[in-house]
């Protein structure tokens, strides 16, 4: 079913304590290939008890990872780093098969992911502390950094693997240990990671996971279990909450990377064909699938039809299909309740008015889940759409008049993850940069996710950064000391 040069990639049970082992209840569940929908691998469906299992191999597992010192846990990084790199064609295979994704972009992924380990392992003897001239003469304050402690991390299917790198490299450089709850949908990509983590000398314990389709019980026990100190979500805004309102009794540390309603805004003095090939990679990118794709596109009237145009034209040359055949740009949506819910959006905006001009249904038989690239114009802030995450290869462009217009229609959402914006004026860049509430702005780019700046939101859209030299903090606390030196 799935030629890989190394089999042993391709893992069913869970990880934990340096093996693979099945579900102590020996139950398992499926995983399906969303684009031929045939079931490609049964996983071991763990609980709430093989999660404190492995949470209490964690916390022995502690002990001795913190003790190492961070050049000695960044060479082990880097040897993981090396490892995904020298296997990166099996790790996207598999990626493509769980998830859908054409196999460049999973290739991508697999690349981007890792880089997250290569920025780690060197981040790792970084963890500076700090020195503060004292209050009185005698007295020195330092602060140091330690790990945290136990890290739990649950992660989505939109990026299998990358969502897992840019957590645990961060955690492990300094000096955390980790259990890992990846998506129901896309469990083999972590176990992937976990096989090259075994193979780098991440020893038993550090980095584990726990395979299951009973998310929120396995989620409950990783918020109510006081050996956890910290929780890492990327997921949706609705799931973040629970897991922030279930994480304050043992008032953990979180981080959470939620949902997002990116403006892709184009001014009147962009460059057109720049701001279409930029739509065309930020609106169809894993078919829509991730929380910084543009949700909404902006563009000012005196540019309107021509920005239209050249973006249908664009968007009506992607090769459909099946993410491993050579060529193809888009695959499958994930699972048939995704495909419905841009269904339902498409047939919202239509009724409120919104004329299709390329796309605006299911692709090949009324089966598939493959969601035609979508254009739709005449949309309002009415309709579901403008409010409402996609997650799905349909792009609204909505006709502004003025700066300040599209800023209040920009920031008039709850949430605040991306924002990209395309023009010539610095004044006007200076001024829409400041004005806009987004954690990340991409100004005439839209490749923002990069292991060296700092990825995350404000609003509803999370709670604390990944990546960069920012990132590691979110894994430490710091102590500090008040020292008397005076005899
Ligand atoms: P998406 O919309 O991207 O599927 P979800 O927030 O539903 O996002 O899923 C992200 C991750 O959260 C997945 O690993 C999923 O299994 C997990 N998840 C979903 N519900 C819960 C829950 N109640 N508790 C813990 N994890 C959950």
């Amino acid at each position: 079913m799935m030629d890989l040069k190394n089999s042993a990639l391709f893992q069913q049970q869970a990880f934990i304590n340096g093996e693979f082992v099945d579900a102590t209840s020996m139950e398992t569940f499926p995983v399906i290939n969303p684009f031929s929908k045939e079931v490609i691998a049964q996983m071991a469906n763990c609980g709430a008890s093989d999660t404190k299992t492995s949470i209490e191999k964690a916390q022995e597992a502690l002990i001795v990872w913190s003790s190492f010192t961070g050049t000695k846990r960044g060479k082990i990084l880097r040897r993981w780093f090396d490892l995904q790199l020298e296997h990166a064609k099996d790790l996207a295979k598999i990626l493509t098969i769980e998830q859908g994704k054409p196999f460049p972009e999973a290739l991508g992924e697999i690349k981007y992911g890792a880089s997250y380990v290569e920025w780690f392992a060197e981040e790792a003897r970084r963890a500076y502390g700090d020195y503060i001239p004292g209050p009185q003469n005698n007295r020195h304050i330092i602060v140091m950094k330690q790990p945290v402690g136990v890290v739990a991390a649950i992660t989505p299917w939109n990026f299998p693997s990358a969502m897992i790198t840019r957590k645990v490299a961060p955690a492990l450089a300094a000096g955390c240990t980790v259990v890992i709850k990846p998506s129901e949908l896309t469990p083999l990509s972590a176990n992937a990671l976990a096989v090259l983590a075994n193979e780098a000398g991440i020893p038993p314990g550090v980095f584990n996971i726990i395979t299951t389709k009973d998310a929120p019980e396995v989620g409950l026990e990783m918020c109510n279990n006081k050996t956890v100190r910290k929780l890492s979500f990327t997921g949706s805004t609705a799931v973040g909450k629970i897991l922030l309102k279930q994480s304050a009794d043992t008032v953990k540390k979180v981080s959470l990377e939620l949902g997002g309603n990116a403006p892709f805004i184009v001014f009147e003095d962009a460059d057109i064909d720049k701001a279409v090939a930029g739509a065309m990679q930020s609106k169809f990118r894993n078919a829509g699938q991730t929380c910084i794709c543009s949700n909404r596109l902006f563009v000012q009237e005196g540019i309107y039809d021509a920005f239209v145009k050249k973006f249908a034209e664009a968007s009506k040359n992607q090769t459909i299909g099946n993410g491993l055949e050579r060529g193809v740009t888009i695959g499958p949506m994930i699972e048939e309740k995704a495909v419905a819910s841009v269904e339902m959006l498409v047939a919202d905006a239509q009724e409120k008015g919104a004329e299709i001009v390329t796309g605006g249904s299911r692709y090949g038989d009324g089966d598939s889940l493959i969601y035609s690239p979508t254009i739709l114009t005449n949309v309002n802030e009415n309709m579901k759409i403008f409010g409402e995450e996609i997650f799905g290869p349909v792009a609204p462009v909505y006709k502004f008049k003025t700066e300040e217009e599209v800023i209040g229609l920009a920031n008039d959402t709850d949430y605040g993850l991306a924002a990209y914006f395309y023009g010539k004026d610095h004044a006007k860049i200076w001024r829409v940069a400041e004005k806009l509430e987004y954690g990340m702005i991409g100004i005439n780019a839209i490749d923002i996710g990069t292991a060296i700046a700092p990825f995350g939101g404000i609003k509803e859209s999370g709670i604390g950064r990944e990546g960069s030299k920012y990132g590691i903090e979110e894994f430490m606390e710091m102590k500090y000391l008040s020292w008397d030196v005076s005899e």
